[in-house]
């Protein structure tokens, strides 16, 4: 039968609000050649098992952690809720609480819910990050998990990942750190944030994010081994004995995917795309600033600006992918498929809907 309708994909020339971006072409390839591999099934289809652990240990070497343990996710909300589930199933507590700052990911909402644990969020500090006295006030003998972000999603902060480790481990817990989408900018920076940093337990850093790996790809990493043996249930029909992912059947797509984006950047195609969109935010800023527009400063390539709504509306309307913070605030990713031709139309728009 013929197909009469067709519809394109969305461009991503406009899209400004996104934290997914245009996939390297390598790993967009690899992608649709282990569309139908299964490695939720790791005894039947071997390459692909095969490149997981591959690409584990890639990610590892991304976060700072040499044997690193973990899998590819479906993103980063399956990697929160595993964290969360691990520190659950370790804490010898029966009303198990997570201590996150308020600039924590919406997936922890949900982890909680699914997990029937408390979730108890705190304060952030002045310049967006986690307010330290306000979690170790937080923190109690029931906690089971503190998490802190490494690249918030709406201003792109880093979390004093060390001090919280340590007030984690005093209090029994367990320390996530969620690096989702600044686990591929970071490390060319002066941020601690990583395994080698701190002694953190667990890491969601997302390959389908600033990783350029076609989506669906997450990172689960752990330290050590007891984290993913507090995860695994027995399979009977697999030949596998058993499986510490929370869903079934994944596509290799998200494994081979993220192996080929990771083999083609990491980690110099990295630098560069953080480098480039580190000015872009930084042209962006400064545009802002001058016109009078109250900005955050952007210390990751991540931009918020407060923009009346008829403002933020008429941009809408002239095409622009762009999105608002809790708070009402702009806000602009600047993901490797930003150039610095789409923010100056951006910025002339900007100028022409405001006069
Ligand atoms: C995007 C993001 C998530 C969620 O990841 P998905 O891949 O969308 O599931 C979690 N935490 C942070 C900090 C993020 O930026």
């Amino acid at each position: 039968m013929q197909r009469v309708r067709r519809p394109q994909p969305q461009a991503f020339d406009r899209v400004l609000s996104s934290m997914c971006t245009v996939p390297h072409p390598e790993a967009h390839e690899e992608a649709v050649r282990f569309l139908a591999a299964n490695p939720g099934d790791p005894a039947t289809y071997e390459t692909v098992a095969e490149l997981e652990r591959e690409a584990v240990d890639l990610l590892g070497e991304i976060a700072g952690l040499d044997s690193a343990l973990g899998y590819i996710a479906s993103g980063g909300t399956e990697a929160n809720i595993q964290a969360a589930r691990a520190a659950r199933n370790r804490a010898e507590t029966r009303a198990p609480n997570i201590v996150a700052p308020e600039s924590a990911h919406f997936s922890l909402t949900k982890a909680a819910e699914v997990l029937g644990m408390e979730l108890r969020t705190v304060p952030v500090d002045a310049d967006y990050r986690a307010d330290l006295d306000a979690v170790a006030a937080a923190v109690d003998a029931d906690t089971a998990l503190v998490v802190g972000v490494a690249g918030t999603t709406e201003y792109g902060r880093v979390d004093p990942i060390p001090e919280l480790t340590a007030i984690a481990h005093d209090a029994g817990a367990r320390m996530h750190v969620d690096a989702s989408w600044g686990g591929f900018v970071l490390p060319f920076t002066d941020h601690s944030w990583s395994f080698a940093d701190a002694p953190i337990d667990s890491m969601a850093i997302d390959p389908h994010k600033f990783g350029q790996a076609p989506v669906p790809a997450g990172g689960f990493l752990a330290r050590d081994r007891a984290t993913l043996d507090a995860l695994a249930v027995d399979t009977p029909y697999l030949e596998t004995t058993s499986q510490a992912t929370l869903t079934g059947t994944r596509s290799g797509a998200g494994v081979a995917g993220a192996l080929a984006a990771m083999e083609a950047l990491w980690p110099d195609g990295y630098r560069e795309s953080y480098r480039d969109q580190q000015a872009n935010a930084d042209y962006l800023a400064r545009a802002f600033s001058t016109r009078g527009i109250e900005t955050v400063d952007p210390e990751l390539p991540l931009v918020a600006a407060s923009l009346s709504p008829s403002t933020f509306d008429a941009l809408r309307e002239a095409g622009w992918r762009i999105s608002r913070t809790a708070s009402g605030e702009l806000r602009i990713v600047c993901m490797p498929h930003v150039t610095r031709e789409a923010l100056e139309a951006f910025v002339s728009d900007l100028d022409r809907v405001r006069s």
